[in-house]
């Protein structure tokens, strides 16, 4: 009998007991979940379940590099789930039919979750809530456990969404504090058998091409990875971090932007211990930057077209340029521009890229080459460990200048000038151009200005400056 034979043929053993599940999705650790807090409390057998879907997501199913780190999370959980004598049970989507078909092999009465707040899993949400509730007698409990307040609290004084960040960052603090964050609430009971279940290598999440060899150098996945990084974080960078979060030379920030996406960690337990280790202004810029991924799920909530229209709706008739050539060249990192290619490369060797430098190559994308944002938004898509579509959308829409309490259009970032001054002594672009290394301090940011500090095999600007950042002002005066 096949895996998939067997999980549907599969009949309840356990009859005197009503088990509860607790669907596991975008909350992959055992801390601070209220989900599974609720079903602990409960005190019954727990089946704790991840229904792998991605077409439920669709157009935004998890890049490659999401589903190499959903891979190595899954299985952190599933190690951290047996060490409470119980284990993570895979099945496929679509979620609905298999919380029916689990609801049914268990018997279970009860059904726990932690909300996501992206616009198709709410509207998958609501609908599984509906018909479970509604045909099958089901008790759901869902929670926040993702973000510090619920999408929808924050409101202005006269109960519209904000759309620019400092009113926001101030209503946040009138809010009050974010709730503390809870250990786990007690022992977790086991069903008598499990049901079956397939394994994380079934999900076939691994890339079938190994270009993942410095994803596995850079990162430790996982719940205990994600406390590990935190407590780093506060007892190193954090005491400078508003002097070296813009240096990408630098270990300055937390890196904890995929723990964070993936639910390892919660933004509570980030912020409540920052409170208690660290009372100092780094650390209160540090709280604003982590209000600022409150602020990109708040915007995604309350204008659910984000990712595909432009907040401002004047640049619905931006004159993109459809240039396949020069946008892979800057996918590949080789425009010639060093800060652009080092951050392009550090993205493609490592999932992730500094926030400085995504500011800067998607600056160079919308303005200098005038290609759409939504182009860089689906590279970074594919491409990002961190991959998220609120934070992603409002990054890229504040760089292009059509997003809420964005850049202005005509702050076009200089790369040369922004390498200088981010990374004044060249070794972020030693580490990721291995051709420049020979170069000193100066020549490295714009090789070409010197003939004999021009190396072979690094490519001529793909483009001047000066000409690109007068067109693209030109298309902008068209809009206006
Ligand atoms: C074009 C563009 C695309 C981006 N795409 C993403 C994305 O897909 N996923 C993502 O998590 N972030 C994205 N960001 C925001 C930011 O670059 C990353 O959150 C940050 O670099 C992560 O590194 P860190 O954890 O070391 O950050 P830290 O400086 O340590 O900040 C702590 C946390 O605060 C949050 N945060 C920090 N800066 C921002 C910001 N500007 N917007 C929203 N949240 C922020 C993140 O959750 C981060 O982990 C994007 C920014 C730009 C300009």
């Amino acid at each position: 009998m096949s895996q998939s034979e067997k999980i549907t043929n599969h009949k309840l053993e356990i009859r005197n007991t009503t088990p509860s599940i607790v669907w596991f999705r975008r909350d992959l650790r055992l801390h601070d979940n209220p989900a599974l807090n609720a079903a602990i409390t409960r005190g019954q057998p727990i089946v704790c379940l991840y229904i792998n879907a991605p077409d439920e997501q669709a157009p935004w199913q998890p890049g490659a590099a999401s589903r190499w780190w959903l891979d190595r999370s899954l299985r952190s959980l599933d190690q951290s789930l047996r060490q409470h004598h119980n284990q993570l049970i895979i099945r496929l989507g679509p979620s609905l039919d298999t919380l029916q078909q689990l609801i049914q092999q268990t018997g279970a009465t009860h059904v726990y979750w932690n909300r996501c707040y992206e616009p198709a899993l709410i509207k998958r949400d609501t609908r599984i809530k509906k018909n479970l509730r509604d045909r099958h007698h089901i008790a759901i409990q869902t929670f926040n456990a993702t973000l510090l307040h619920e999408p929808g609290d924050i409101l202005s004084q006269a109960g519209e969404p904000l759309r620019v960040y400092t009113p926001f960052w101030k209503s946040c603090q009138r809010f009050g504090t974010p709730r503390e964050p809870q250990s786990i609430a007690g022992p977790m009971a086991k069903p008598q058998s499990f049901p079956p279940s397939l394994s994380i290598d079934q999900l076939n999440l691994r890339p079938t091409i190994h270009w993942d060899a410095g994803l596995h150098d850079h990162w430790q996945v996982g719940e205990q990875a994600a406390q590990k990084r935190l407590e780093t974080f506060l007892t190193g960078a954090i005491n400078q971090y508003d002097t070296d979060r813009d240096r990408p030379a630098i270990d300055g920030t937390s890196q904890m932007s995929p723990h964070l996406h993936f639910g390892e960690i919660s933004p509570q337990q980030i912020w409540h211990a920052i409170g208690q280790q660290c009372q100092h202004e780094h650390a209160d810029k540090f709280l604003r930057e982590l209000v600022w991924r409150e602020f990109s799920a708040h915007l995604l909530f309350h204008f659910p077209s984000l990712p595909t229209k432009p907040m401002q709706p004047k640049f619905a008739k931006f004159p993109w340029k459809n240039d396949k050539k020069s946008l892979q060249r800057w996918q590949q990192g080789r425009t010639g521009y060093p800060i652009i290619d080092a951050g392009m490369r550090q993205l493609w060797a490592t999932g992730w890229m500094h926030n400085r430098v995504r500011m800067i190559v998607a600056s160079f994308l919308v303005k200098n080459l005038l290609i759409h944002w939504k182009h860089g938004a689906r590279w970074f898509w594919d491409t990002l460990v961190d991959a998220d579509l609120a934070n992603n959308t409002q990054g890229w829409q504040w760089t292009a200048g059509c997003g809420a309490d964005a850049a202005p259009y005509f702050r076009i970032f200089n790369p040369i000038t922004q390498s200088a001054r981010f990374d004044p002594t060249g070794d972020y672009l030693r580490q990721w151009l291995p051709e420049l290394a020979q170069l000193d301090d100066k020549n490295i940011h714009a090789p070409w200005e010197s003939l004999q500090a021009h190396p072979l095999d690094y490519p001529d600007p793909m483009i001047d400056l000066k000409e690109t950042r007068q067109r693209a002002l030109d298309a902008f005066a068209k809009i206006k």
